[in-house]
């Protein structure tokens, strides 16, 4: 057995070592490991300073949990733009591929807890059958390996996944999606490591929520995989009392680059069963966005989307940078909101018919 495999191994995944540890009471913690799996790695236990820390609150289940009723248990219709088992197929040119039912740790607030944890939901079974849909399909060039997490797959797997699509002409690019760099990054093995490089382009998305989340050994992870040539990019989940502040992001994105890691999305929490007590505001996410663009390095500054419920894809959100657009000036605020004037070029300038400014307003609202 791996190293890494020995730590999985000694994760608490039982409802009363945790309600041991943590003083919760048995039957409330018996509860909620019903409703949503428990797991936690012994590594990312030990980066828990205290009984509800932002760490903690990621992964330790709260009696909140089994609260509300307004909120749904696939809140991006992922199930109905899923063609075949393990496939969802939602945009022209992409699509994810759920390779793996199983996460290092599980995240309370997961947007796939109604598949998460249950290997009869995500099965190996339909890996063939995920291959075969993508070679038929020639309009997908960019594949995005999720679950679940992917590398905690055996290597063998992971190098029959990735050596299948890469055979597959029109695949341009390939994606893992990850939280093992955060959990366990004892997984990024030099043999790991090994296997994927030979799979380039391939391109990888990890999770980090705080800054805390980026100790020594994470840190080294990301190495190994920046090492080999992957380009790297984080998708952060906006969540209360975890990272709602913008000073907790500005470290953590500023983290996220000195370890190699590019900032790609933050993502407003989705309105998943049982995570109510996890969601902020909308403002929150654009409060967060105005502290980073202008006052620290842009490439600190990701994409704030909000994955549209009922499965309209993602929606970037901007603070408002544009105050007006006319035929002859922008009119913007900069990041300390100061006001310019931007022209327009000259032939932009001339006059309309009332005719063809209506149109001139409509493709705006087209654009916004
Ligand atoms: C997020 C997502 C993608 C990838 O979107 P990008 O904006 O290209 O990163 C693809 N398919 C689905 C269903 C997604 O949710
Ligand atoms: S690692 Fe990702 S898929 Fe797994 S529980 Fe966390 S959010 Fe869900």
């Amino acid at each position: 057995m791996d190293s890494w495999q020995k730590i999985l191994k000694d994760s608490i995944s039982d409802a009363k070592t945790l309600s041991e540890k943590f003083d919760i009471p048995l039957d409330q913690m018996q509860k909620m490991e019903k409703h949503f799996a428990i797991k936690i790695t012994p590594y990312y236990l030990s980066l828990i300073k205290e009984k509800g820390d932002p760490l903690y609150k990621q992964v330790v289940p709260d009696i909140r949990e089994l609260e509300d009723g307004e909120l749904f248990e696939d809140p991006l219709g992922e199930d109905q733009d899923s063609p075949v088992n393990n496939i969802v197929h939602r945009y022209p040119d992409r699509c994810l591929f759920l390779v793996s039912p199983v996460c290092a740790s599980y995240c309370r607030f997961c947007t796939r807890k109604r598949k998460v944890g249950d290997p009869s939901k995500i099965s190996m079974r339909y890996i063939d059958e995920g291959i075969q849909y993508i070679g038929d399909h020639p309009e997908i060039r960019d594949v995005i390996i999720s679950g679940g997490d992917p590398l905690l797959l055996p290597d063998d797997k992971i190098d029959y996944i990735l050596r299948n699509l890469r055979s597959i002409p029109h695949i341009q690019i390939l994606r893992i999606g990850t939280r093992v760099p955060c959990f366990l990054p004892q997984r990024i093995t030099p043999e790991l490591v090994q296997v994927l490089k030979q799979y380039h382009p391939l391109f990888m998305n990890v999770h980090f929520n705080h800054p805390d989340e980026l100790a020594p050994p994470a840190v080294e992870a990301l190495g190994r995989l920046a090492d080999a040539g992957i380009p790297l990019g984080n998708q952060t989940v906006l969540l209360k009392g975890v990272n709602d502040d913008p000073e907790v992001m500005k470290k953590l994105m500023q983290k996220l680059l000195q370890a190699r890691v590019r900032p790609y999305y933050i993502y407003q929490a989705d309105m998943v069963f049982g995570t109510e007590h996890f969601r902020t505001r909308v403002e929150k996410g654009l409060e967060i966005i105005k502290a980073l663009r202008g006052w620290t390095s842009g490439l600190a500054v990701p994409h704030f989307v909000i994955d549209a419920p009922g499965g309209g894809g993602k929606i970037p959100l901007l603070p408002e940078y544009v105050q007006s657009i006319t035929d002859k000036e922008v009119i913007l605020r900069n990041y300390e909101g100061k006001r310019y004037v931007y022209n327009q070029p000259r032939s932009a300038r001339r006059r309309k018919t009332v005719r063809e400014s209506h149109f001139a307003a409509m493709e705006l609202e087209e654009i916004f």
